[in-house]
């Protein structure tokens, strides 16, 4: 089993009533305050200080304060592919959330220790989906005769032991961007597919790119006995949706994209597949998070794009494009709550410790468990 923060529920930020929710962190009174006006100059210190022993990886959706010391930016998993192509330096410094260090741990070599600046960095859409829960599921299946037929596919956003338990049963990890070659694949080998844990990514590749009918999909819901779906229904569904989502992502809804038409004419709608089928399809384009930086790189000046992704990275991108109209497609504020954690005081606080030949916060994944995720996610990379 993997370090035991992945089945941490979230919790709200700064509650304050609940000392549980700060289950998992540990910082004995070393987290410099946020107000100290010389963190900047404290992580550049660290930074320098640790030289090529330490690479710092920026999850697109981090704050700008994080990104400034970040050695590379993307998604989830080019930044792990980064790590791991990096061997060189014994530390990665993870900014981004819990199931993204574990897939860098997965892909690094022995030698590398991730880090994860805030243990409690975790995912709503990940922590929606547990390894027991999944595992109550396939013998739902196969009660119902049809696990024989079933591959499943996993996405990124999911914890290492999810992505162990699709390696252990066959199946593929996917990323928003080839979601449509992994379920291509999937499909060559079986009839059915459980797709895990986004049920909007699952659903708007199935209908919008290969065709299928929403008929096709029935979602399965991990709090109902049986998914709360009957023997027929399994049997007669080609794609069993795990009922998860992101909660950032899935804020935008349908009015979000009429209001923006009305106030904005001639706007582009550009969103993210984790969005819910109705804004997807009522968008003009569609795409994962290097889909739409690229997009928006290519759109002539003078364009006005809303954009259905993390507000973090919007900003940013409407600051690196003044030329265009970039706006956020919701009218109110839609950070990630839990990428947000990592700061630059956890920032200091990790590459200070480093330098102080203390590795604080690191994700390991077991060996068990590893393996059989690296069999799902090298079965992506195998991908045509
Ligand atoms: S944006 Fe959504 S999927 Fe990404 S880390 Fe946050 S909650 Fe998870």
């Amino acid at each position: 089993m993997t370090t035991p923060v992945r089945d941490l529920p979230l919790l709200l930020l700064g509650s304050g009533s609940d000392p549980a929710s700060e289950r998992g962190v540990d910082c004995p009174g070393e987290l410099p305050p946020a107000s100290d006006p010389g963190l900047v100059e404290r992580a550049r210190a660290a930074k320098a200080a640790l030289g090529e022993r330490v690479f710092v990886l920026g999850h697109h959706y981090q704050r700008d304060e994080v990104i400034e010391f970040a050695d590379v930016t993307g998604d989830s998993f080019k930044l792990a592919r980064e790590a791991a192509a990096r061997p060189e330096a014994p530390y990665v410094v993870f900014c981004g959330v819990h199931f993204m260090a574990e897939s860098a741990d997965i892909l690094t070599a022995d030698h590398q220790r991730v880090v994860l600046p805030d243990l409690a960095a975790g995912c709503s859409m990940a922590d929606m989906a547990t390894f027991d829960q999944v595992e109550e599921c396939w013998e739902v299946l196969e009660d119902a005769g049809i696990a024989g037929d079933v591959v499943p596919v996993t996405y990124m956003n999911s914890s290492a032991d999810i992505k162990g338990f699709v390696g252990r049963h066959g199946g593929v990890v996917c990323t928003s961007s080839n979601a449509r070659r992994a379920l291509d694949w999937a499909y060559a080998k079986g009839s059915k597919v459980l797709f895990l844990p986004d049920q909007h990514l699952g659903r708007n590749t199935a209908v919008l790119e290969m065709g299928l009918g929403l008929d096709d999909c029935v979602v399965y819901s991990p709090h109902r006995p049986g998914g709360g779906l009957g023997e027929r229904e399994l049997r007669d569904a080609r794609m069993i949706l795990w009922r998860g989502h992101c909660s950032v992502h899935g804020r935008f809804s349908l009015d979000s994209v009429d209001d923006v038409r009305a106030r904005v004419p001639g706007v582009n709608v550009l969103v993210h597949p984790e969005c819910r089928h109705e804004v997807v399809t009522a968008a003009d384009r569609v795409g994962s998070t290097e889909y739409i930086i690229k997009t928006l790189e290519a759109a002539p000046a003078g364009s006005a794009w809303a954009v259905g992704t993390e507000l973090n990275l919007v900003r940013r991108l409407a600051n690196a494009h003044p030329d265009k109209n970039v706006m956020f497609l919701d009218k109110t504020v839609c950070y990630c709550s839990t990428m947000n954690r990592i700061d630059l005081p956890h920032l200091v606080r990790s590459l200070e410790s480093l330098a102080d030949g203390r590795v604080v916060n690191q994700i390991r994944v077991d060996e068990e468990t590893a393996h059989y995720a690296r069999l799902a996610l090298d079965q992506m990379l195998a991908l045509p």
